[in-house]
């Protein structure tokens, strides 16, 4: 049902029965369409009932191709105990523990099926580990560019998964121009490797744009009023903004619409500025730092289109500060028994904001996303409570300690 892939920039078409990046005219997104009246006529919401509870169960609106699946998607959806209405879309349940395993498994699902081999992505970390794991999984070659100061869980998982891991002094930007210099090489192009880098190829999207998807059929096919979502690429804003539009065309929902609400963190919050600014394209944040690493994207490649999304919902773009998202983390943690993310535990922050302003009322139904478990950020939450969970070396212990993967350790 894949006809084509469309160029959100110019519309130009492409064809999708082989691997393609982004649109050769102007550099925008292509975004994969499907033939959605055939669709309509032939598979209806009613008959997702008793699919196995994965994002492939929405394989009608998805590339045909044989799924590489560790069972990723349909994550619940869990009433807020503090505010009614509120719901938290745990992503934290997914294999890798976070969101990217959506986005992953379809573009390594296309990868395969495209006959690729050598997979390159340079990730703030959780992207990393799902590609890492998801190639693993197809017996492809992962090669992950990360920043050095990565959370060391997602470091470690890497390794465990078997990919080839460069760690890069700066930032993901900086990891992006690593993997725009081997472009120029000669094996790239003779050993088929391809750059899945955030909406530099189309599929990604395609995966987590079954989080619109999940929203709706976990609310009764009915959308909420507000989407709460920690933005970094901002792929997920992209994809369940598509999700909502085919949709409606296959009759599954009306055309209303969530507002939708991007969240940053104040060290490192291009659209929260770009959007104050009424641009309608982001600026390179100068020294971006912030302990939600997924957060720590200078400039996103999806810009335009989020900061689009973001206008014609209504929405806006809000910016946490990192005292705020560690204080929403352990509020979350001990008021919801959910151990989020610091990325995810920022929609709190923006959700308790947005609420206080009217901007939205009480019984408005309103989806926060909790993008990743916090279990993945040990040493960052540790380090930034001020407390240490290790235990103290013994005071005979040779004074110095030093870091050896990830763990602390007298030795
Ligand atoms: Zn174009």
């Amino acid at each position: 049902m894949l006809t084509h892939l469309e160029c959100t920039r110019c519309g130009e078409h492409y064809p999708a029965d082989r691997p393609q990046s982004v649109c050769p005219n102007d550099a925008g997104i292509l975004y994969a369409r499907y033939d959605l009246p055939r669709i309509k006529a032939t598979f209806s919401a009613a008959r997702l009932a008793g699919r196995a509870p994965t994002m492939w169960r929405y394989d009608a609106v998805l590339p045909d191709a044989n799924p590489v699946s560790l069972g990723e998607g349909f994550t619940p959806l869990l009433s807020s105990r503090e505010f009614p209405g509120v719901f938290i879309k745990d992503e934290g349940l997914n294999p890798t523990g976070s969101f990217k395993a959506r986005g992953l498994s379809a573009c390594v699902t296309m990868a395969r099926h495209f006959g690729l081999k050598n997979l390159a992505i340079p990730s703030a970390g959780n992207a990393a580990g799902a590609l890492a794991a998801y190639a693993a999984t197809a017996g492809l070659a992962a090669h992950i560019f990360m920043p050095r100061d990565v959370p060391a869980a997602n470091r470690i998982e890497c390794d465990y998964y078997g990919a080839h891991v460069t760690l890069v002094d700066g930032l993901i930007s900086d990891c992006a121009k690593k993997v725009a210099e081997l472009k120029e090489t000669e094996a790239w192009q003779k050993d088929g490797w391809f750059d899945v880098s955030t909406t530099k190829e189309p599929y990604r999207v395609e995966g987590k744009k079954t989080m619109g998807f999940e929203v709706a059929e976990q609310l009764g096919w009915k959308l909420p009023q507000g989407i709460i979502y920690p933005a970094g690429g901002g792929v997920g804003l992209l994809g369940m903004w598509k999700a909502f539009d085919e949709m409606e065309a296959l009759g599954w929902i009306g055309p209303e619409r969530p507002k939708m609400i991007a969240v940053q963190s104040s060290g490192c919050a291009p659209i929260v500025k770009a959007w104050e600014e009424g641009k309608s394209s982001v600026e390179m944040w100068p020294n971006a730092a912030t302990l939600a690493s997924g957060l720590r994207v200078p400039k996103p490649y999806g810009d335009y289109l989020i900061l689009d999304i973001l206008k014609k919902s209504n929405g806006t773009a809000i910016a946490a500060t990192d005292e705020e998202i560690l204080e929403a983390t352990r509020h979350w943690a001990k008021v919801e028994g959910i151990f989020a993310a610091p990325e995810g535990a920022a929609c709190l922050v923006a959700c308790r904001r947005l609420r206080a302003s009217g901007f939205f009322q009480p019984e408005d139904t309103v989806v926060l996303f909790n993008t990743g478990t916090g279990l993945k950020y040990l040493d960052v939450l540790d380090q930034k409570a001020g407390k240490s969970l290790s235990p103290k070396p013994p005071k005979s212990a040779k004074p110095s300690t030093r870091q050896i993967g990830g763990i602390i350790g007298p030795y």
